[in-house]
């Protein structure tokens, strides 16, 4: 479809953007659709729209419906069951937000949510309530201002995550203005952004974006990835332009049955993310939240592929497997017992081989 497209063309974000893929039609011309999927992709027409960007199809195998990019990005009939157990806002994030669009459920840090679009629309996503109706909303700048001044009555926020949707859709100068605000008040101290845009759209992370966000040091980038295909020579450039310029990277990934749910695929994608300078940081446990049964694994799959990481490669390579409490406790660490008994200081340890050992106070 796009043979005749040139490079610079391609490489131009607000081109990607655009041309999108949005209609069955489209995408019934370069892949051979199931009936489930088509069913999908007819009815998820309003939030969390089909959106992908000509980058991210051509990862996708065109004859596998099972391939791991294919399944992040074309919706399935079964989106539309719900089940009693399935929350529309399952961590309760609307409960804890004091104004509109931020989040405080911890002491020391809060989430803003800068914008509800983003590059490609997630199957999985969490934020489905919030994220991605099809005609684009400008950020409201009241909002964000409330925000910062919410942020700013609160001494003891030092930490504030800018997340969305994906704060990497705003332009350059939109997103230095939010940065530019929170920055200044006196007592945050740490700033983080929350993207899938490196991987979902990589020629975003332009020299210009980097300059910028170089400037606002301390700044944390954590990107969500989910399978090592997604870390495309395209992707490690984008990586690549972010380390250089200092800002160091996490990832985040959410734990999706027939995606990423075997040991293996899970450790490859950890060892493809230390290559691109990106530290494993959290595996989440996939939210209930409504239309996503098809995605969830029961726990014990978190906790074995935990299990498989720890002693068996680096530490590095291992991440916190988390359980975002339903009901909004927050993300709760869940992972192998390696403590098997505790008694007047003297401690029975298991090692990732499964040896005893025992530890005297
Ligand atoms: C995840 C999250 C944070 C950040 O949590 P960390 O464990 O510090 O990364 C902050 N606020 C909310 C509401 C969150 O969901
Ligand atoms: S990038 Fe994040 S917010 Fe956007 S659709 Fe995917 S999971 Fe949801």
């Amino acid at each position: 479809m796009w043979k005749d497209v040139d490079e610079e063309t391609w490489e131009d974000w607000h081109w990607q953007l655009k041309n999108r893929i949005h209609t069955l039609d489209t995408i019934s011309k370069i892949l051979v659709l199931t009936p489930q999927e088509e069913e999908g992709i007819k009815k998820s027409n309003g939030r969390l729209s089909m959106a992908i960007t000509p980058y991210w199809l051509t990862l996708m195998d065109p004859n596998d419906p099972e391939c791991p990019i294919r399944r992040q990005a074309i919706p399935l009939a079964e989106e539309f069951h719900f089940n009693n157990n399935e929350f529309v806002d399952p961590c309760a994030e609307d409960r804890d937000a004091p104004v509109n669009g931020l989040v405080h459920r911890y002491p020391d840090r809060v989430l803003l949510l800068a914008t509800d679009q983003c590059a490609m629309y997630c199957r999985h996503c969490t934020r489905r309530r919030l994220v991605g109706e099809k005609q684009v909303h400008s950020l409201n700048s009241k909002t964000i201002d409330s925000a910062v001044d919410y942020i700013k009555s609160n001494k003891k926020i030092r930490d504030v995550l800018i997340s969305g949707g994906d704060p990497l859709m705003l332009e350059d100068d939109e997103l230095e203005a939010i940065l530019k605000k929170v920055s200044d008040i006196p007592h945050v101290e740490f700033l983080r952004i929350g993207t899938r845009v490196p991987v979902t759209l990589p020629h975003r992370v332009t020299p210009a974006l980097v300059a910028m966000l170089k400037k606002y040091a301390p700044l944390w980038v954590s990107i969500h990835f989910n399978h090592p295909k997604e870390v495309s020579k395209r992707c490690k450039l984008a990586c690549d332009m972010l380390a250089d310029s200092g800002i160091p990277l996490g990832s985040q990934t959410v734990l999706l049955k027939g995606i990423n749910d075997k040991p293996y695929i899970m450790r490859k994608l950890m060892h493809e993310l230390l290559k691109v300078r990106v530290r494993p940081y959290y595996i989440y446990q996939c939210d209930p939240v409504r239309g996503t049964a098809h995605f969830r694994t029961p726990v014990a799959v978190g906790i074995n592929i935990i299990e498989k990481l720890r002693g068996f490669t680096s530490g590095y390579a291992v991440p916190t497997y988390v359980v975002d409490a339903p009901g909004g406790g927050g993300k709760i660490p869940v992972g192998p017992n390696y403590l098997i008994s505790q008694d007047k200081g003297k401690h029975v340890l298991r090692n990732y081989k499964g040896k005893i050992y025992t530890y005297v106070e």
